[in-house]
């Protein structure tokens, strides 16, 4: 079966977000972990958080996929904004306890100047900090797209922060369909050398999680702008190859497409119609 679902909002609760899902026909989704562009965050509901545990269950979910805030920036040259990462990382991790089987997924950073190396060493040491051994939610980093100072926009960089890191063999990767082809890398005809590339580099054991969406801009143009799927640069056919992928079918993907619900219900059923039965 293909495990597929989308961005939602947990803003009317994690129980709401489960049963959104549902509805929507996927069996999984993700979500942020508070506000994406500010950082502040309600209260803690367990309660809401067990309902949630016991639908996914019932309902046999893939696991779900929280989203840290953008602004979270371990590599920054500001000591505050540091400490925020580490704060939110941290928060994010107690609280993703009480949702088993969930995963953290976020971008690593941007390195504003300090150079690839230097950002390198502080995600690793914020993650070495804050991501201590009784956290049992698996942190997953974003492909990115490479825009900017952003790190991440190859394997090698996801690589070197896995290597410097004490927490590096924790980590696992979320691949976006969209960053890693504004990046540069040609999944539309070459997936099997992309693949092979992250096996290599990375380890394809440590891909965890796919973000599921089409690109605005050009290979290579290192953008980041999501399209719907089968309406951007990579298309249909390649989106759907993809899914069908013998390394990444059995993969949980998440769709970041912009969309209101009614488009991601759509885009779910036409890609479990495109997914291969075994
Ligand atoms: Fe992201
Ligand atoms: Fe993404
Ligand atoms: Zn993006």
């Amino acid at each position: 079966m293909l495990h597929i679902g989308c961005h939602l909002s947990c803003a009317g609760g994690y129980l709401a977000m489960g049963r959104q899902a549902l509805a929507l026909g996927a069996d999984t989704c993700q979500f942020f972990t508070r506000n994406p562009r500010g950082g502040s965050v309600k209260p803690f509901d367990r309660a809401d958080a067990d309902a949630l545990n016991a639908l996914t269950r019932e309902h046999g979910f893939a696991p779900l996929l929280a989203h840290a805030p953008y602004t979270l920036n371990a590599a920054s040259a500001d000591a505050r904004v540091r400490d925020f990462a580490r704060r939110v990382m941290r928060e994010d991790l107690e609280r993703l306890a009480h949702v088993p089987g969930a995963m953290l997924n976020f971008h690593p950073g941007c390195h504003v100047g300090q150079g690839t190396q230097a950002g390198v060493r502080l995600i690793a040491g914020m993650l070495d900090e804050v991501y201590t051994d009784e956290l049992p939610t698996r942190v997953l980093l974003e492909t990115m797209a490479g825009k900017g100072s952003e790190i991440g926009g190859t394997f090698e960089e996801l690589r070197a922060i896995m290597d410097e890191s004490r927490t590096g063999d924790r980590l696992g990767v979320c691949l976006d369909t969209c960053h890693v082809f504004d990046a540069g890398y040609d999944i539309v005809h070459r997936l099997d050398d992309v693949l092979a590339e992250f096996d290599r580099i990375i380890g394809l054991s440590r891909l965890r999680a796919i973000h599921l969406n089409d690109s605005k801009n050009t290979m290579g143009s290192r953008k980041d702008r999501h399209e719907k799927i089968g309406q951007g640069e990579i298309g249909l056919e390649a989106l759907v190859r993809v899914i069908n992928h013998d390394a990444l079918k059995d993969l949980p993907f998440y769709l970041e497409t912009p969309n209101e619900p009614d488009g991601y219900a759509a885009e779910i059923r036409m890609l479990r119609g495109a997914y291969a039965q075994a």
